[in-house]
């Protein structure tokens, strides 16, 4: 199973939208697909119809307790998509987890012990770079970083960086950045075209050439219960996430694109 951690420390950027998108559109290529909600908000979990009373065991088990990824697992609408929900109490887990040995390490114990049939794992990251999201990038291979096309879009990305960088030299040397995603783009607004070339002159060829439109369909499929691709697949956002997962397939090694 190859893990990527879907994460930026700034909220509202797409992360979730992203992760539960992606994970709709990789799954529909035939790959078998784990979506870890890793937030305490719990969007992912909401934006794919997991109610409260499907959540009796979360990502906080997996993390705190003795709760295995499969134990976890809650099965969604979306064929060969599940999903190891979130619940609020993730949100004292930073805290509690202070006190635990490889306090870091939790996370990638589980999806190393991980036995379920999954080929690609899609975590979903809170806005923060505390002790949650770093676990998420010990357990990576790889990073997915959607970035809003708005004026402060690399603002925090070095912050970002260095903090890979460190999981790099402490923890996890392989952990690369697989893409970086543009998120929200405006084709009204030329300040989002400027950004994004502003972007692509900084970061180059990691940045995705997909971009993700703004799009109002992205946005009210959460409330649905669903993600945009089953909501409405034919929507400009739909579509791009469908090019953007196929992009990200390119870039997974071989023997993880076989899956697909
Ligand atoms: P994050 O997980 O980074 O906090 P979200 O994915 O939850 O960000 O997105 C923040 C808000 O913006 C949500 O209300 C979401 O529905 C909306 N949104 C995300 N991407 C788009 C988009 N491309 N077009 C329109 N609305 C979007
Ligand atoms: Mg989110």
């Amino acid at each position: 199973m190859i893990t990527i951690a879907v994460a930026n420390q700034k909220g509202g950027v797409g992360k979730t939208t992203s992760a539960i998108n992606l994970a709709t559109a990789l799954a529909a290529t035939g790959m078998r697909v784990l979506l870890v909600d890793l937030d305490p908000q719990g969007n992912a979990s909401t934006g794919l119809g997991i109610g409260h009373s499907q959540r009796e065991r979360s990502s906080y088990d997996v993390l705190v307790g003795e709760t295995s990824i499969e134990e976890a697992v809650v099965h969604t609408r979306v064929p060969r998509l599940d999903i190891v929900p979130a619940t609020v109490d993730l949100s004292g887990a930073e805290i509690e987890l202070v006190d635990f040995d490889a306090r870091t390490h939790r996370l990638d114990r589980a999806v190393k012990a991980a036995q379920g049939p999954w080929d690609i794992a899609l975590i979903d990251c809170p806005p923060s770079l505390g002790l949650l999201t770093i676990n998420a990038m010990v357990a990576a291979d790889s990073l997915l970083v959607p970035l809003q096309c708005e004026f402060f879009a690399l603002e925090g990305l070095s912050q970002l960086l260095s903090t890979v960088e460190r999981i790099r030299q402490r923890f996890n040397p392989g952990l690369s950045i697989l893409g970086v995603a543009l998120t929200m783009f405006d084709r009204r607004n030329r300040l989002t075209d400027q950004v994004s070339a502003d972007v692509r002159a900084v970061l180059g060829k990691v940045v995705f050439e997909t971009v993700i439109p703004r799009n109002v369909r992205l946005s009210e499929a959460p409330s649905h219960g669903l993600p945009a691709l089953i909501y409405d697949h034919r929507c400009s956002g739909s579509q791009a996430y469908i090019a953007l997962a196929r992009e990200l397939i390119g870039r997974l090694p071989a023997t993880a694109q076989a899956a697909a």
